[in-house]
């Protein structure tokens, strides 16, 4: 069993969106699933609500107690953690339950310097785990046929996290499938549906 844990304090940089598409790659490469929701805002629990059929299990864990609570999902191979939008205790106990973190951050220094707090954490577990957590940053909504900065690979650098060399772009499939309750995978989306696969490579590569 491996936890995966889709943070950034930031709001809006795009976790539920990646979490619930990641969740659903994941399934669809035969692996039993189930998607943590430890936002109090509750979104992939509404996104579920509103699917006409959820293909996965979605649960609400929103205290900072998600490594003690997780430990009772014994029969999956894949727990997929939404973040929270604010750091303190719900972040620290989610890196705490996951074998990887992958933070989503949009290509923009702003993005990336509100890591920074979380990072810490981040780096301060990787220690305590002896390296068994593994992070990594990933971009999300790059937009089409424009090349990612030096300038803001070089930001990243400096958090001595690995950043993945898939990037997701900015696609509206992406806000369209959720806001019906669907997912990138329901429909022709190709090129969504092959680099959030790359994405999971790359992840479960670490
Ligand atoms: P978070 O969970 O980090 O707050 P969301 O997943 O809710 O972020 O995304 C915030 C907004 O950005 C949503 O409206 C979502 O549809 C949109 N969004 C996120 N990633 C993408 C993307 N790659 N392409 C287009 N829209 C995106
Ligand atoms: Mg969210």
């Amino acid at each position: 069993m491996k936890t995966i844990a889709i943070l950034n304090q930031k709001g809006g940089s795009g976790k539920t969106t990646i979490s619930i598409n990641m969740t659903e790659a994941l399934r669809r490469q035969g692996k039993n699933v189930v998607l943590v929701d430890s936002d109090p805002q509750g979104s992939a629990r509404d996104w579920a609500a509103a699917a006409e059929e959820c293909p996965f299990p979605v649960v609400g864990i929103d205290r900072p107690t998600i490594d003690r609570d997780i430990k009772a999902i014994t029969d999956r191979d894949f727990i997929i953690i939404d973040g929270a939008p604010q750091i303190a205790n719900l972040a620290a106990s989610a890196i705490k339950a996951a074998d990887i973190v992958l933070i989503p951050v949009q290509p923009s220094g702003l993005d990336v310097w509100a890591t920074a707090d979380m990072v810490d954490i981040i780096k301060q577990r990787i220690e305590i785990t002896e390296g068994n957590l593994k992070a990594a940053f990933v971009i999300n909504r790059v937009i089409k046929n424009t090349k990612i900065g030096n300038e803001i690979l070089t930001v990243i650098a400096d958090y001595g996290l690995p950043v993945l060399e898939t990037v997701i772009h900015q696609r509206v499939a992406y806000a369209s499938t959720i806001s019906e309750g669907q997912t990138i995978f329901q429909g022709s989306h190709l090129d969504a549906i092959k680099e959030m696969n790359d994405v999971i490579n790359e992840v479960l590569s670490l």
